[in-house]
């Protein structure tokens, strides 16, 4: 019998439910089980795709090409295992099957309601993710706040299949903030108890509460929180600051939490073996110096616009001894007369991912500078076009080379769309997405730093290199590293002579992990370094 362990939140968002949620994974996976995880977004849009960044951080791509919460990027990091589409649910996404599936008249004349249909979808979901995997345990977190009006059709799903799959299978934490009243030096435990009323009143008697503060949690505060809220006294774990994101599972052990899970679910809790995630941390801990990587986007007030980028250079940094520094840079910014002194003290540059006009520019200023002083550069997407872009005006002197998503009209469209991309196509879901094999060059920087010639990664793009340009950009002298097997696809350029300067039309920074740095920000971390 498969495992179910729900993870809600309560009384404010932000709360690190879902690093909670990514951390438990770990711990379960060091004591030797399978874990399944996933994210149930109660929105009405389909997927994030077509959501700005500043609504939702970053779009996390999975292998196989799901466009997801962000907090996907969490699960695979920690637990180290590749996600799917049946990882991220929404509340467009339920209603889009059961629409359709009226429309097909399979419902057979019955009223289609949210009890029981909409709540039908929502559970058969997460069987599925236990049906589709060899998952001994399946981590579902909800998004949103217990008391959202949108939220309770998921809440009265999981309660379904608690009791569905009966107490011993099944398992409900709440995370809730324990606040903390400067003025009086007192805990508040009051908001607690109310939203876990609230989780009661909707059915839910959660088992473990997960409390969101800065320090320890004394023991009357524990006690008092335990009596009120029902639940036993060393189910109440402190989730307390720490110094970096992957401290979480450590930290949450301290409070013996993921042998408590196993206690609670009926498990043997094994022998918990977290040498790796320990050499990881001693590598975080024993960093010395830095490096400062100038990470240029149009949402960079928001990092977590940029958060697997963000992660993945500091997974570079780990595998180096250094420390990275991110110099968070407007690419509207480098627009003006000063881009070149905001530019000039960075030990590396890169351009993620983008879309729409606004600071494109600015990331072909940023290329520029790169190139021309030497200064290691990772071109991701977007980043790989206006690299190529820049490399084409500059070199080859085609002044007004651009993107077809720019400026239609440009003689030298450079990138342009993808042959099935073009038309009146719908935005969500219709990119080039997911995992792609990719043929890589010989004496590449790529062959150095993957060390092997044929590679799979992540893409979310609607245009490409443009072939009619191939000739003339490799006769001026910029490198095409790295192609789809048929090579009609160009995937990777590089610049020769150049200490580091590598644009790719994938995402890397999807399949970088704490412990196993990606490849590519390794090398530009260390290039960095050196330069
Ligand atoms: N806007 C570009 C495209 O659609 C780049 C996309 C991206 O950087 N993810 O091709």
């Amino acid at each position: 019998m498969k495992k179910y362990i729900f993870v809600t939140g309560g009384v404010i968002s932000g709360l690190g439910k879902g690093i909670t949620a990514a951390a438990l994974g770990r711990l379960l996976k060091s004591r030797g089980y399978k874990v399944a995880s996933q994210k149930l977004d109660p929105y009405l849009n389909i997927d994030p795709g077509t959501m700005s960044p500043y609504q939702h951080g970053e779009v996390f791509v999975t292998e196989d090409g799901a466009e997801t919460d962000l907090d996907l990027g969490h699960y695979e990091r920690f637990i180290d295992e590749n996600l799917n589409q049946y990882s991220n649910l929404t509340t467009g996404k339920v209603y889009w099957n059961i629409l359709n599936k009226e429309r097909n008249g399979e419902y057979l004349g019955s009223t289609v309601q949210v009890i029981p249909h909409v709540t039908n979808e929502i559970k058969s979901f997460i069987y599925n993710v236990g049906k589709t995997s060899d998952a001994d345990i399946i981590i579902t977190e909800i998004g949103g706040t217990v008391g959202d009006i949108e939220s309770q059709p998921f809440l009265e799903a999981i309660r379904q299949v608690g009791i569905e799959v009966g107490r011993e299978n099944s398992l409900f934490i709440h995370v809730t903030p324990l606040l903390h009243v400067k003025s009086s030096g007192e805990y508040k435990t009051k908001p607690t108890q109310h939203s876990v009323k609230e989780l009661r009143g909707l059915g839910i008697a959660p088992n473990i509460l997960v409390l969101r503060t800065e320090g320890d949690i004394d023991e009357e505060i524990r006690e008092k929180i335990a009596m009120f809220c029902n639940v036993k006294s060393d189910c109440v774990i402190p989730n307390k600051d720490v110094p970096e994101l992957y401290y979480a599972p450590v930290m949450l052990e301290e409070s013996r939490f993921s042998e408590i899970v196993c206690r609670e679910l009926n498990m043997e809790p094994g022998v918990s073996d977290m040498h790796e995630w320990n050499e990881m941390l001693d590598r975080i801990e024993s960093r010395s110096g830095s490096v400062t990587i100038g990470l240029i986007g149009k949402y960079t007030k928001l990092h977590d616009a940029y958060l697997s980028v963000a992660e993945a250079l500091h997974h570079g940094g780990y595998e180096n001894g250094v420390n990275v520094d991110i110099r968070w840079i407007e690419a509207e910014d480098l627009e003006g007369d000063d881009a070149d002194a905001i530019l000039s003290d960075l030990d590396g540059i890169l351009v993620p991912g983008g879309f729409g006009n606004r600071g494109v520019e600015g990331k072909i200023r940023a290329a520029r500078y790169a190139r021309e002083h030497n200064i290691p550069y990772l071109g991701i997407c977007l980043g790989m076009q206006t690299a190529v872009i820049e490399y084409a005006r500059d070199v080859l002197g085609y002044e007004d080379a651009n993107s077809a998503e720019f400026n239609e009209q440009s003689a030298h469209k450079l990138i342009d769309f993808m042959p099935d991309q073009r038309g009146n196509i719908p935005k969500g879901g219709t990119m080039r997405l997911g995992a792609y094999p990719c043929s890589i060059a010989e004496g590449s920087i790529l062959e150095k730093a993957y060390g092997k010639k044929e590679i799979q990664e992540r893409h979310r793009h609607r245009y490409e290199f443009n072939n009619e340009f191939r000739e003339a950009v490799e006769a001026a002298g910029m490198r095409i590293t790295g192609t789809s097997p048929d090579g009609r696809l160009v995937e990777a350029v590089e610049i020769p002579g150049h200490p580091f300067f590598v644009g790719v039309q994938y995402h890397p920074e999807f399949k970088s992990r704490p412990n196993a740095a990606h490849p590519l920000f390794r090398e530009l971390i260390r290039a960095a370094l050196s330069e």
